[in-house]
Parts: structure tokens; sequence; C-alpha cells
């Protein structure tokens, strides 16, 4: 298993290390989430304690709501993270990692508000909005 895992923006100029268990990727089909990306997010999430951000400088963080925020390379526009405002968890892009990643996909949450041009049938739980089963972090 993976347990040290490395990742960046397209440019470069934002560069990231995880280290631990990280929980699978869910998809999030929020209009936001479709906003930011152009499609759909794809994040898993890691403790805050357990993820280095170098050129941290290089990074926006948009506030999108009062509860959360987004952070993106200032050069290269890339999306990263997500940043909830009072838990010390930091979800990270799931496409952002290095490969071999490690990681599994896991979930979709928001699917009620997901785009309408494609469907969703790879046989991962779909929930409405989010779930209690979503895990923030988790083993
Ligand atoms: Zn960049
Ligand atoms: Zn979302």
């Amino acid at each position: 298993m993976v347990e040290d895992r490395r990742g960046a923006c397209l440019c470069g100029a934002v560069r990231f290390r995880t280290t631990g268990f990280l929980r699978g990727v869910i998809y999030c089909h929020c209009s936001q989430c479709r906003r930011q990306t152009g499609h759909h997010y794809a994040a898993t999430n890691v403790p805050d304690a357990n993820l280095e951000i170098e050129g941290g400088e290089n990074l926006t963080w948009y506030a999108a709501s009062d509860a959360a925020r987004r952070g993106f390379c200032s050069i290269c526009g890339s999306a990263l993270f997500w940043k909830h405002n009072e838990l010390d968890y930091t979800s990270v892009m799931a496409g952002a990692f290095d490969r071999p990643s490690g990681l599994t996909a896991e979930s979709h949450i928001f699917v009620a508000d997901k785009g309408d041009y494609y469907t969703i049938e790879d046989g991962l739980p779909q929930f409405q909005e989010s779930s209690d089963s979503v895990k923030v972090a988790g083993e």
C-alpha cells in the first residue's frame, strides 16, 4: 500500500505530499464542484497534520461559501484543495497525485445536482446529497 504520496498542479508551482492512509476518492457532483472543475470533483481527504504543501504562496483560496474554501494554483488554475473552515482535514483532488496513487474510487455525492449530459454507470454507491456514511477521513 502506498503510504507516502506526492502530487502537484499542472505547472508545478504548487506541490504537496501526504503521508498515511487516505480515504477512497469521492466524486462530488454539486454545482460548485461542477463549475470549479468544469465537470465534477474527485477527491480524497487527508488530516492536515499529514499534508505538506510546497509553494503555498502560489495558492489562491476562494471562499465559495461561509463553510468552506477552495484552493487552486494562481498560475495555472488547477483545482487542488477543498477545506471546511472548521475541520482539520483537507480534501485533495485525486487527479493531482502522481501515479501510482494507490487510491480507489468510493462513491458519488450530490448526484441530484449533477450535470445533465452524462450518466453514472460505474456501480459505486450514489447519494442524492451528502451522506453520513461518507467519512471525512477514516481507516
Ligand atoms: Zn500551477
Ligand atoms: Zn461538491
